[in-house]
Formats: C-alpha cells, sequence, structure tokens
C-alpha cells in the first residue's frame, strides 16, 4: 500500500472534519520543502500545505510557529512563470502576461517533425539559445527547445513606425532569417469519405475508389511525344502515377493535391490545395485501414504533411519575456537604420513609450545583462530573486561592472548616429541583447477584406466568417456610436444600402406588404399591342390581391396606382411573412 500523503488535521471551527487523513490514489501532487527541526526535505501535499506554516526565506521564520521553510524562493513559480529572466524586477501583471503569451510563442514543440501528423504544428526556423536564462530554463532543458531569438534591441522613437507597441524589423536581419517560422499542416484524405462524396458507396469492406493518376492518349500531333500518338501521359502531371504528389513539390491554390479514381466507373476526382498560400509538400504516408477486426491490405487512408513558410510579413506578432508584446510595422533596410561607433544597427527598434506605464525593469535588466552576455561570450543567470536592493551588489552594478569591462557605458546607453543623415542623435540611446519571441498570431489567418459577396439565402443580408468571404459585422454598440455622432447616412449605408436593400411593392390602401401582386397583363388599354397580348411579351400589371382593394381597381388591366414600390431591408419583410404564418397582419401607413 502506498501513501501519497498523510496528515493529521486538529478541530478547527467552520474548517475541515478533523481526523487522520491518508491518500492512496494512483497519483498526487507533492513538493518537497525543507522540515526545520530534522534538516531534511519533506513532500508535502495539498491538503496539508493550507495547515502548515512555510517560511520562504530566512527573514520570514517566526521561532515556534514555523515549521518548514522552501528550498528555493522561485518555487512558488510555475513552469513558465520560472522562464521569465528578472521577473522579480517586472510589474506582476506583466509576468502574468508573459506566462499567456509564453505558449503562443512559435518556437521548437518537439524534435521529431519527420513523424509527426498534428493537424497543425507551429516551428521556428532560426531558434536561438536565450543568452539570459533562469536556472529553471537548464533544469527544463529549454536550451533544447528554445522559442525565440536573441535580438539587438534599440529603444528610440525613429520614423514614427515605432508608434503604440509597433516595432521596426531591420530588412537585414529579417533577410538573414530572423523570426522566419513554417506551420505544418496534415490533411487525412479517406477513401471511404471519397467514394461517399461520389455517391459511389462501397463494394462489401473495401470502398470502391482508389488512388491513382489517369493516362490520357495525346493527340498525334503532340509535340511531347515526338508527333508520334504512343506515349501516354498522365491527367495530371504534377501528381505521380499513384494519385499522390511527390514529395518536396510545390502546390498552389486550387492545384491538384491528390486524384481518386472509380473503379467501376473510371471517373477521376482530384482533390485540390484549398489554401491560398502556396505549400510544400513535406510527406505522404499511407496508412492502413483495419475493419471489423480484419487487417484490409488496401491503402485506404492517406495523410499528406504540408509545410507553409511563414516569413514574418507587417502586422506579425512578436513579443519580449516581459509581457511587451508588439506588432511588426516596417522591414526598414539597413542602409536607413541607426548605428553605433563601432558599426553595429539594431535587429528590432521598440518605442520607449512602452516602458514608463508598464515598469518592465526586468526587460531594461535583461538588455543590459544580454549585451554584457554577448561580450563576454556568456550566459548570465537571470533567476530571479537571485540580486536584491540590499545584498553586496544590486543587478544594475553587476552587469554594468562587465558592460565598462568590454569598453561599453555602464548604464547600456550608446551613442547613435541617425541612418538617414548620418549626424549623432543628441541623446544616448539603450541598445542591448533581448531575447525575443514570434507569437504565432499571424496577418495572414485573421485578414478580412470583403466588397460584395455572399448572402445569407434567409435574411439576404451578407454571410459572416471569414474563410467564405464574409463581412465584419457592425454591431448594436457600433449602431450605437453612429447614432450618437448624428451621422444618419452612414448608418442608413451600413445598414440598408451595404446589407439587405430591397425594393418591393406595397398597397397604401390596405398598407399590405404581402398583398401586391403581379400578373400578365393580356388587355390593349395597358399600354401594348395585341401581337404583344397574344405572345405574353406583355408587361406586368400590378395590384393588391386584397379583395377590397381589387374591387376598387379600375377593370381595364392597368396597374392599380394605390401600389408603390418601396425601399426597405429584405428581413423586414422575412418577419412580414413569419408573422403571416402565425395569422398576424402587419400593416403599415404610407404617405
Ligand atoms: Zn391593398
Amino acid at each position: 500500500m502506498l501513501i501519497n500523503e498523510l496528515l493529521t488535521l486538529p478541530g478547527t471551527k467552520g474548517g475541515p472534519y478533523p481526523g487522520l487523513y491518508l491518500f492512496m490514489g494512483a497519483g498526487r501532487l507533492v513538493r518537497p520543502v525543507l522540515h526545520r527541526a530534522s534538516g531534511r526535505k519533506e513532500l508535502i501535499g495539498p491538503m496539508e500545505q493550507p495547515f502548515m506554516d512555510i517560511a520562504c526565506l530566512k527573514e520570514d521564520i517566526r521561532e515556534g510557529i514555523t515549521t518548514h521553510q522552501e528550498l528555493d524562493p522561485t518555487n512558488m513559480l510555475s513552469l513558465i512563470a520560472s522562464l521569465t529572466p528578472f521577473s522579480d524586477y517586472n510589474q506582476s501583471p506583466r509576468n502574468m502576461y508573459q506566462c499567456q503569451m509564453g505558449k503562443q510563442t512559435m518556437g521548437t514543440p518537439c524534435h521529431s517533425f519527420p513523424h509527426r501528423t498534428d493537424n497543425k504544428l507551429y516551428r521556428l526556423q532560426n531558434p536561438q539559445a536565450a543568452i539570459c536564462q533562469t536556472a529553471r530554463h537548464g533544469e527544463y532543458k529549454m536550451d533544447e527547445y528554445p522559442n525565440g531569438t536573441n535580438a539587438i534591441v534599440a529603444v528610440l522613437s525613429y520614423t514614427g513606425f515605432d508608434m503604440e507597441d509597433a516595432m521596426i524589423l531591420n530588412k537585414s536581419s529579417y533577410e538573414r532569417g530572423f523570426g522566419h517560422a513554417s506551420v505544418y499542416k496534415t490533411i487525412k484524405v479517406d477513401l471511404k469519405d471519397e467514394a461517399d462524396r461520389a455517391g459511389a458507396g462501397t463494394d462489401g469492406d473495401k470502398p470502391r475508389m482508389k488512388f491513382g493518376n489517369k493516362k490520357v492518349r495525346k493527340g498525334l500531333g503532340s509535340s511531347s511525344n515526338g508527333g508520334i500518338g504512343t506515349n501516354d501521359e498522365v491527367l495530371y502531371p504534377t501528381l505521380g502515377n499513384d494519385g499522390l504528389p511527390q514529395v518536396g513539390s510545390w502546390v498552389q491554390e486550387g492545384e491538384p493535391l491528390y486524384c481518386v479514381i472509380d473503379e467501376l466507373t473510371n471517373r477521376e476526382r482530384a482533390g485540390k490545395h484549398k489554401e491560398k498560400e502556396k505549400a510544400c509538400v513535406q510527406s505522404v504516408r499511407l496508412l492502413g485501414q483495419h475493419s471489423k477486426g480484419k487487417k484490409v491490405n488496401r491503402d485506404d487512408v492517406v495523410s499528406i504533411t504540408l509545410r507553409i513558410p511563414r516569413n514574418p510579413v507587417i502586422g506579425d506578432k512578436f513579443s519580449s519575456r516581459h509581457g511587451q508584446k508588439g506588432v511588426l510595422s516596417i522591414l526598414w533596410p539597413n542602409t536607413d537604420m541607426p548605428f553605433s561607433e563601432s558599426g553595429i544597427s539594431p535587429d528590432v527598434i521598440i518605442n520607449p513609450h512602452a516602458f514608463p506605464s508598464r515598469m518592465t525593469i526586468g526587460m531594461l535588466i535583461e538588455s543590459m545583462a544580454g549585451k554584457s552576455g554577448a561580450l563576454h561570450g556568456r550566459f548570465q543567470d537571470s533567476t530571479p530573486f537571485s540580486f536584491h536592493e540590499s545584498g553586496d551588489k544590486i543587478a544594475v552594478d553587476y552587469f554594468g561592472e562587465q558592460l565598462e569591462a568590454a569598453g561599453y557605458s555602464y548604464y547600456g546607453s550608446e551613442p547613435l548616429y541617425s541612418g538617414v543623415s548620418g549626424c549623432l542623435m543628441h541623446a544616448d540611446l539603450y541598445v542591448g541583447v533581448v531575447y525575443y519571441q514570434r507569437l504565432r498570431h499571424m496577418v495572414s489567418d485573421k485578414y478580412q477584406v470583403r466588397a460584395t459577396g455572399q448572402v445569407n439565402a434567409l435574411t439576404r443580408q451578407p454571410i459572416k466568417g471569414r474563410k467564405k468571404g464574409g463581412g465584419i459585422r457592425l454591431g448594436e454598440m457600433e449602431r450605437d456610436s453612429l447614432l450618437s455622432h448624428g451621422t444618419a447616412f452612414l448608418l442608413h449605408d451600413r445598414l440598408l444600402n451595404c446589407s439587405d436593400k430591397h425594393v418591393t411593392y406595397a398597397c397604401r390602401r390596405c398598407g399590405d406588404l404581402l398583398s401586391p401582386t403581379t400578373e400578365k397583363s393580356s388587355v390593349l388599354s395597358a399600354g401594348q399591342t395585341a401581337i404583344q397580348a397574344m405572345q405574353g411579351t406583355s408587361r406586368l400589371r400590378v395590384f393588391c390581391r386584397n379583395a377590397k382593394c381589387r374591387d376598387m381597381t379600375k377593370r381595364d388591366g392597368s396597374n392599380d396606382e394605390m401600389v408603390e414600390p418601396i425601399i426597405l431591408p429584405y428581413v423586414f419583410r422575412y418577419l412580414a411573412n413569419e408573422l403571416a404564418g402565425m395569422n398576424i397582419k402587419m400593416t403599415m401607413e404610407i404617405n
């Protein structure tokens, strides 16, 4: 019998039931702390922890009360939180933002890419080990799974392209591979589904379809076979004879990705590459199917892994490890980037306004530590709580001295020259090395555009959904703001003209929207010739079907003058129809 957690609870008022508790489940979360009396490590469980007195540091010990002490103050941090360098210098919400963003990085999720068939997998092509590492970084083997790049970051307001959390990227850095990444997507083609789609059904256990490429006999004059009509060519030359794509080939939107043939009818169907981006065929796998316990020796299912290159474009998201996210606003030519006396120009420029309100001092320290680490060729220990203001050396002095030893300014600032004019800029600028993460929110997955397009069949309003070419909803809050601005024309334009504008007849006499109708007029007096009337090419007569209205119209076959076309949103007419279906009549007063 294995006991995971054993504790006694004294009687407390309003607390849990007192007694001896034993936990024997298959798994229990326990963590080590120091037992002060015995000086040994003790594993404590989640049930006993709230009733214990555990000191974080030596100063926190209250004699006679404190029984345990933490082995390390960073034990309170989670895996992701413990990877943030100098997190003790940051405002706490920023560390929480980093915990959110740390999970959204395009990093190195695995090393087994050739063997994996995930629906979607992100991969950074040129990752680096971070210069600033916490103690946990090594413990969790993060150097083997890096998720960012050490970037030379300058903090300055340059050209205006770094306003409001935008960041300027050095175009040459981009061309050298900064932030380059790929997305791996796997699609599964099942012959059973293909057969269902073709309405072919199955032949017993096995589907009637097979993967293949049809042979086509080209004409006698075809130049591709030397003018003699003997060579057989395949229908989809980009695919192999087995109807599957070549590994390493590229597919564009609309190009065939695979081909299946109905064995009975000999009809073929090509599966197309549906996405707008071109993709490289990374691998093709034949999956044997098992059915009803019997092994079927047919390759019924094929999985195709595609690799889509996703190099940074304007609008893509980046972030440092301090909750400082930014959007790429422009790829700035290296020739126009500011440069230092030694000729170094930054990879990234961010705006100084990103700091005062957010108070991510940890990022400034990382910048200094990263810079001195790069200069001296060493990784910097950035474990939180390892420096203290009351200690013999504070972080700024520690890294400042290293910078000074390397011939740089103590505080990490440097004079920079304008890349455009070549003049020295009038303030020393903060330049350092910060580990930057590429996040997986990319514009190519998010942009929406629509002029005219599909509409909902029932309401005739534009459809929603980015994939289907839908629009962005002008919701009630947006409507309210147009109302409060008094921009009536804009409101009318959005809600009617660009939506479900509809022209229909309404009867002014009875106020009905549904009764007005049309019929072919066969009477000469309706302004047509006898031949027109007989041929049925006559124009339509508009009248109201309401019995009273019908009595009041002239019998000469002319239009009812009280029935007039009006403009309204189509949903309004739909509502009138729905209400009529419930025996409710809606009448309008039309002037
Ligand atoms: Zn009427």
